[in-house]
């Protein structure tokens, strides 16, 4: 089929071709037959890849066909030019893989915006409607797999999400966590060798029933954060030791002043520690100290939640427990989000 490219004209952000269909006839999309009898044309119009960061629109002169076949149940039908055209769509099947593929790679709000910047601006749902058009890819044999919960709402619904450790590409999505579910997706997908799994009992349960040759394996990462979980309780168990270390305790010691700057702070903290003590001792509410004192209610409550004015001076100093808790996190963030229930 031979296209001409009748006109192009730049207009303002956009550049738009008038495209003629040459030749050729036309097939019935409802009974196959070829037809070359003309009923009438008319214009549709295109999206297709930016040129020359301008968005581009493709006008083609499509013609409408009588079907002369008397068994038809149509009279007529639009042509539709291989490449360019599909049956109501308003971009080319080009611009349609692209934007496909940045809403695959980027999701729906950051792929809006790069197609901004591509000059081929589409809203994100547009994007998510392309994402879910096209059927979804068959799932084949895995021979090592990998399963795990994730929420659809957190402490309420969870699914499962099958994934291939080969390729690490999840093959599939369950809609609940229930053993009799990943045991039923198991036989319906025969040959998995290994399961790697979290070590809570539903998935053991739905992979014995399931797929009862397979090896089961807990996955790294449950291996990961359950070790992380245990050192943590002994950690926590065995605070009171760190504490009690020479060294901990003179951490924990008010630091001297060393400057001027210091020893000033340290003054007003004690004198507004006196003065606020002394009204709370009246019976003056936290709002009217706040008042009174010119400070904010939170500040008021911490120094009255204090023993003493030296407490103040020492707080900024962490706790042994929180800088274990820190690298726990961090830890587990270098590994993968924490799960929605320990393994
Ligand atoms: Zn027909």
């Amino acid at each position: 089929m031979a296209l001409t490219i009748v006109r192009v004209c730049a207009e303002g952000r956009s550049v738009r071709l008038d495209i003629d269909v040459a030749v050729g006839d036309g097939g019935c999309p409802a009974c196959g037959c070829r037809s070359a009898r003309v009923h009438s044309r008319y214009r549709r119009t295109l999206a297709d890849p930016a040129i020359g960061g301008r968005q581009t629109l493709l006008r083609v002169r499509i013609r409408r066909f009588f079907c002369d076949n008397t068994a038809c149940r149509r009279r007529t039908f639009a042509e539709q030019v291989p490449g360019l055209t599909t049956p109501y769509a308003r971009r080319t099947p080009l611009l349609r893989g692209i934007l496909e593929k940045i809403a695959l790679a980027l999701g729906d709000r950051p792929g809006a915006r790069m197609t901004r910047l591509l000059a081929v601006e589409v809203s994100r749902t547009t994007l998510l409607r392309l994402v879910r058009a096209p059927p979804a890819p068959e799932v084949e044999a895995v021979a090592v797999l990998g399963v795990d919960d994730f929420a659809f709402r957190k402490g309420r619904d969870y699914g499962s999400i099958i994934v291939d450790m080969h390729t690490g590409r999840p093959v599939d999505l369950l809609a609940d966590r229930r053993a009799d579910s990943f045991a039923d997706w198991l036989r319906a997908h025969s040959g998995t060798e290994v399961v790697c799994r979290d070590r809570a009992s539903g998935y053991a349960e739905g992979a014995r029933l399931g797929a009862p040759d397979a090896i089961q394996v807990a996955d790294r990462f449950h291996l990961l954060y359950n070790l992380t979980q245990a050192v943590d309780r002994v950690v926590r168990a065995h605070r009171r030791c760190l504490k009690d270390r020479p060294e901990a305790e003179a951490v924990a010691q008010p630091r001297p002043s060393t400057n001027g700057e210091q020893g000033r702070r340290a003054e007003v903290t004690r004198q507004r520690y006196a003065e606020i003590h002394a009204l709370h001792v009246k019976g003056i509410g936290t709002t009217a100290i706040s008042t009174t004192l010119n400070l904010d209610g939170m500040s008021v409550r911490r120094y009255l939640r204090a023993a003493t004015a030296d407490e103040l001076l020492t707080e900024t100093i962490p706790e042994p427990v929180n800088s274990t808790n820190t690298s726990l996190t961090s830890l587990n963030a270098g590994s993968r989000a924490a799960p929605t229930r320990p393994g």
